[in-house]
């Protein structure tokens, strides 16, 4: 066999990880658990339920784990741009896991493309979202020797690299209808060993059973957190694996793209508005909708982003004052709203509440939050801070980051006019959705924003971004970034330099 001779050990073994690597090659292991809550991670692990995860990856950290915050909307598959593109979706025009394309939504068009225009990356045009992505690099790309498990992300993957791929869509289709989750994640477990015998420098590897279980029935249901242990087992089997092939262990990066909470309440605006006499475009089959006036896009679920006269052909995204102020004070007084957010007519970004209202402007390198009436982020009234300080400000509030997360969403001309952000206990679609989601996220709540990022690598003294992963494990490995290649994250090393001044 090509692969026992080739990637297994001996002596053609070591000249090929001599030759194409040099003595010092580095690896690293990305384990993306969808889902996984900071908060359950931890109880698990002050219990001693995750011996592997422990001793292999937060010990050698440093013994704890950190709480970084993820991208707006915080979604599967948008969440996961920032881990493999080093950038904000936004910053790579993707709005939400469910976007209008304003150009092919026009009522002149045929139905093939308004229903292509439509986009959802939740069904069969889930692949779309590779082509979609502007051009950028992935780690894929600038790691050439890297393995990917279970990823709905693939560009720049090599022929064979991205494993289960088959497995991945006829296991993951059975388990969001029948919550057969276990059969997927395990699939993934011995993909993931399978895949050590192979060169490789860089692995993504994604369980995606915590997030599929919690939505059918509660982020801490016994079956998630069996989803949890059964994750840990599957590190410390890749572990075993390693170190019986002799080899030495990678640096781990285990993170999860969002957080997740219980739904008391399904606000299903599209609904609203069809009652309101507004017809409107939305999945899963009212995307011919006849006349729509509105389409709603949600992400999580609790994230919507609209679009005023969807079907009106105009390329461009409205501004404050094209969308109508009855509308967005109606949306803003539901309860589940818990704000709203469009691009300011002169740049910029408005932010309201039922009570307050506050714009976000970027100026070289600055971040400006100007409240126009109340504090809609609490923050205390106006601040002008650099990036990352305005991210420290705002980490300990009910809205982290939100900021960098409303501009970085906006940067995106095909994010809807408006975007609401749900209250926690509340999301955006109706309890028609097969099945119902009992729990959700997407939203800019912190329970939603904040994710557990644990490293076999130091963790900086400073906060984190899921977006700084991808420059960390760059550095980690000794890749150059490209000439003409910027990311959003910065990496680990460089954040406690930045963040310096603060501690003064
Ligand atoms: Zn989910």
């Amino acid at each position: 066999m090509v692969g026992d001779t080739a990637n297994g050990p001996g002596p053609r073994r070591g000249r090929f990880l001599e030759v194409r690597f040099g003595a010092a090659m580095k690896r690293a292991v990305l384990v993306l658990i969808d889902g996984a809550r900071a908060d359950v991670l931890r109880d698990l692990l002050g219990r001693g339920e995750l011996p592997n995860l422990a001793r292999w990856v937060i010990e050698p950290g440093g013994g704890a784990i950190g709480v970084g915050t993820t991208v707006f909307p915080s979604t599967t598959g948008v969440a996961y741009i920032p881990f493999l593109f080093g950038r904000y979706p936004g910053s790579v025009n993707i709005p939400g896991i469910r976007w209008l394309d304003r150009h092919g939504a026009d009522r002149a068009r045929g139905w093939r493309e308004q229903w292509r225009a439509a986009r959802s990356y939740c069904g069969i045009q889930g692949g779309w979202i590779n082509q979609d992505i502007a051009p950028a690099p992935s780690i894929f790309d600038l790691v050439p020797e890297s393995i990917a498990i279970c990823t709905p992300l693939t560009r720049g993957l090599r022929s064979g690299a991205n494993r289960i791929p088959i497995r991945r869509m006829i296991l993951g289709s059975a388990a969001h209808y029948a919550g057969t989750y276990p059969a997927l994640d395990r699939a993934v477990a011995r993909a993931w060993l399978d895949a050590v015998s192979a060169p490789w420098r860089f692995m993504f590897v994604v369980f995606p059973g915590i997030d599929g279980i919690s939505h059918l029935k509660d982020p801490t249901h016994p079956a998630v957190l069996e989803s949890y242990r059964l994750v840990d087992r599957a590190l410390g089997d890749f572990v075993g694996r390693v170190q019986k092939q002799g080899g030495e262990l990678p640096a781990f990066f285990v993170v999860s793209d969002h957080g997740m909470t219980v739904m008391r309440e399904h606000c299903d605006v599209a609904v609203r508005l069809e009652r309101e006499g507004i017809p409107t475009l939305r999945h899963p089959v009212h995307v011919w909708r006849r006349g729509a006036r509105a389409a709603t896009m949600v992400s999580g679920n609790a994230c919507v982003q609209l679009y005023v006269e969807p079907r009106s052909g105009r390329p461009h995204p409205r501004s404050e004052s094209e969308i109508p102020r009855d509308l967005v004070d109606r949306l803003l007084a539901l309860p589940a709203v818990q704000l709203a957010a469009c691009r300011d007519d002169s740049g910029g970004v408005i932010v309201r509440t039922r009570s307050a209202r506050a714009r976000l402007i970027q100026t070289s390198g600055l971040v400006r939050y100007v409240p126009e009436g109340g504090d809609p982020l609490g923050l205390g009234g106006y601040l002008e801070l650099d990036d990352r300080e305005m991210l420290s400000r705002t980490r300990e509030t009910d809205l982290p980051d939100a900021p960098r997360q409303l501009l970085q969403l906006f940067r995106s001309p095909r994010a809807g006019d408006l975007v609401l952000a749900a209250a926690p206990g509340a999301d955006f679609r109706g309890p028609w959705e097969i099945p119902e989601h009992r729990a959700g996220h997407g939203s800019l709540i912190a329970e939603h924003m904040e994710v557990p990022i644990a490293a076999s690598v130091a963790l900086p003294d400073a906060p984190v971004r899921t977006v700084d992963l991808m420059p960390t494990i760059l550095e980690r490995l000794g890749v150059a970034v490209p000439s003409g290649v910027a990311f959003d994250g910065v990496p680990f090393s460089r954040l406690a330099a930045i963040t310096e001044p603060l501690l003064c």
